[in-house]
This record gives C-alpha cells, structure tokens and sequence, in this order.
C-alpha cells in the first residue's frame, strides 16, 4: 500500500495551472519515469559509467559530441563556466571559484542579462556587460552587433554567455561568428526554449559550444534534472567537476567522455560537487528525454486545446472576465487560456484573483507572467485531467466572492 507521502507531512496538493514552475514542484513525472528511477535506485552501479550512457543519449537527442545530467539548468550554467575557465588543468579545477591567474570573464550583452547570471558567476567568474539594452528597455531597435564583442575581447576573455529566446536567437549567428575562430565557447542558456522539440539541436547546429536545459521543466523529468550538451572536451571537463573525485589515483577508472583527456594528475572534488547527480535523476531524466523526443507533439496539444475549452466554457459568462484560447502556434509551445480581466466591472483585478485562487482550498495557481497587463494565464503543461473540473470550479468561486455575477 502507497502511503500519501504530502498527506503524511501535512503538505497540501496544489493545483498547478502556471506551468513547470521550479517555486510549485517543476514537472509532473509520468508513470513510466517513475517506474525508471524507482527501479535505478535499487542498485549499484559507476555513476561515471552511467553518465557516459548518458552522453550517447544526449549526444543522439541534441547533435552535440557528448553530454551530461546535471541537477538542473542553473547548475548546467556553473559548470560550464568551470570547464570554460579549467578546460583540462587539476590545478584550475581545484583553484575554482577563486580564478586569480587565468581567464576568468564572461561576457554577456546586457539584452541577454538574467537573474541566471549569477550561475555563470558562482564558479568564479567575472560577468562583463558589453552592449547596450535599447531593446529590453523599449527605446530602439539594434541590438548586439559584432564590433561590440570585438571590443570587449581580452586574454581573459573564457566564455560567452548568451540566454536564448526568440528574441534574442537573431544574435547567436553574429555570437558565434565572432567568438568561434577565437576558441571562445559559447554557452547557452536554453532552460526554458524547449518545446518545440526541435530546440533540442537548434543551438548546437547554430554553433553553440554549450547548451543547457532544464530537466524539470518541458522534458517531464525529476525536477532536480537538467542537461548539459557540447563541444566533448568541455562536456569532459564539467563532468570531471561534478563526479566524486575521492578515488585512488592508482585505480581510478575514468569514464570514456574523460578518457584521452590530457590530464596531468587525478582531480580533486571540483566545484561541481555539492550538484551531484544520483542515478535516479540520470536515468529519470533519460527517460523523459527519449519520450519527450518520441512524443506527438500535434496530437498533444490538439487534446490539451479541447480540455481548454472545456475548461472555459465551464468558467462560463462572468462579469469583466473574458477568456481565450491562444493555440500552440501563437504560444510557440502548448496552448494557453488567457483570463483578462477587468477590474472596474470585474470587482477584482488579476493579482487579487490570483492572491485569491493561492489561499483557496485547493490552492490554485495560474500564471501571472502577463498580470501587469490585467491577464491571468491558464497553463496545462503540468495540469492533469482530473483537475481540470475543480480548476474551473474554483476559478468560478473565486469570482463569485469577488462579486463578478454571470451575465
Ligand atoms: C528555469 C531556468 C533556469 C534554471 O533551470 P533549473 O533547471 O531550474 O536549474 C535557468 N535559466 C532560465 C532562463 C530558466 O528559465
């Protein structure tokens, strides 16, 4: 008998209608990845062995040489700026996060500054602003240009950081034509890009030397999980950073992604070591991956749009509410319902209804990523079908209280 483990810890089960939200839980598992990791972790086995297997799967997912599991994006980002700054030399490994000595700056065009940033920095970089954010900020139209990142190229110049969207991806041709034949890495921050599926090779076929991916997010694995894929002496030397290093020189079998790496010595724990990766995330996040790559996209989203409208025509006529279905061709990924709502006739506006929606029972969360502008967003990513009736239910109760009646 399964024991209700939330229950058991008196944690509430929320009803999550924002997306893979890392802050509500990430991903939703499906049951054949469940089953995975359960099964990986009743044994043992050469974690540096078991991400080797790793790296075929990504390598065959993404087109990269070689690839890895990380315990997320943001860790992915860490340890690319390790082996961007270390490459194959123990001695950097074990300087790392303190880089006096060598190249240690990562430049980032301030139209691709994220809160991420600071996962570039965590491993001892110096992040360099370079370019202006004219179009972050409304108040023009250029953006990153090529003599932008020749002026700022020094010797200690170790990487770019470059934070892909669609915005952004018109600069990644211009990125890498300046920073490839300088042996520059490009690393790319593509936690969130995926779907459309086909993102998983976009980078590295546009030249990225490093491309990171959030394993709890779109690819449906442990929420702990993410992929880092590459250029192979890179992918190497962020592995050679995460693996548990206290072996015995004279034993040590090291995994075939290291393998013919020149190294002059055995390293110790890098930097990379509190981001370990259990087997349950590497063979939880496979799984999910090669589902993800399988999966009927058109077919996915066509039966999430009928739920949506189900889920709208159950929310019914309200007062200052208007609701819409934005297909998966607008939204790039699945499709959304967007709840607009308007306050003066709605007696509530789109963050007092959220605030509502949080501390009802269930709690209920929609996105508020375009609540600013007076919308709610409905995401199924992570919806499962039988929440979608006391989703709409609580959404109508919730606008009952604010005193929006039907029409
Ligand atoms: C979510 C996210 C991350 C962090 O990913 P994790 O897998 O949670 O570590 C990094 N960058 C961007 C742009 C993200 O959206």
């Amino acid at each position: 008998m399964t024991v209700d483990p939330y229950a058991r810890l008196g944690v509430r089960r929320r009803i999550n209608a924002a997306g893979a939200l890392t802050r509500l839980g990430g991903a939703v598992m499906a049951p054949e990845v469940v089953a995975a990791m359960a099964e990986a972790a009743r044994a043992s086995v050469d974690i540096g062995e078991l991400q080797d297997a790793a790296s075929t799967r990504i390598a065959a997912a993404t087109g990269a040489e070689a690839g890895m599991v990380t315990t997320g994006a943001a860790a992915g980002l860490t340890l690319a700026t390790a082996a961007a700054m270390a490459r194959f030399d123990p001695a950097r490994m074990a300087a790392l996060p303190h880089a006096d000595g060598f190249p240690r700056d990562i430049l980032i065009p301030r139209t691709h500054r994220t809160g991420y940033a600071h996962a570039l920095a965590a491993a001892g970089a110096r992040l360099i602003d370079i370019g202006h954010n004219d179009r972050g900020t409304g108040a023009g139209v250029r953006g990153l240009e090529a003599w932008e990142i020749e002026a700022a190229l020094s010797p200690l110049v170790a990487a770019f950081g470059f934070a892909a969207n669609p915005t952004t991806m018109t600069d990644l041709p211009t990125v890498v034509a300046v920073c490839r034949p300088r042996g520059i890495p490009v690393i790319v921050d593509a936690a969130a890009q995926l779907p459309p599926k086909e993102n998983l090779r976009r980078f590295i076929a546009l030249g990225a030397d490093l491309v990171v991916f959030s394993g709890g997010k779109a690819l449906g694995g442990p929420q702990a999980s993410g992929i880092l894929a590459g250029r192979r002496d890179l992918v190497a030397s962020a592995l050679l950073q995460q693996l548990d290093m206290d072996v015995s020189p004279r034993t040590w079998i090291p995994p075939r992604l290291v393998d013919g790496a020149n190294l002059r010595g055995v390293p110790h724990h890098g930097i990379g070591r509190g981001f370990k990766a259990g087997k349950e995330e590497i063979v939880g996040l496979l799984t999910a991956l090669e589902r993800f790559v399988d999966a009927d996209v058109d077919r996915d989203n066509a039966a999430l749009a009928t739920r949506l409208d189900d889920i709208a025509m159950a929310i019914g006529d309200r007062r200052g509410l208007d609701v819409s279905l934005v297909p998966a061709q607008a939204t790039g990924r699945v499709p959304v319902l967007e709840l607009s709502i308007d306050p003066a006739l709605a007696g509530t506006d789109a963050f007092d209804l959220s605030a509502r929606l949080q501390a009802g029972d269930p709690p209920v969360h929609l996105s508020e990523r375009h609540a600013t502008r007076g919308v709610l967003t409905l995401d199924p990513q992570v919806l499962p079908p039988e929440a979608d009736a006391p989703l709409a239910a609580a959404i109508r109760q919730a606008l009952q209280a604010s005193g929006a009646n039907g029409r």
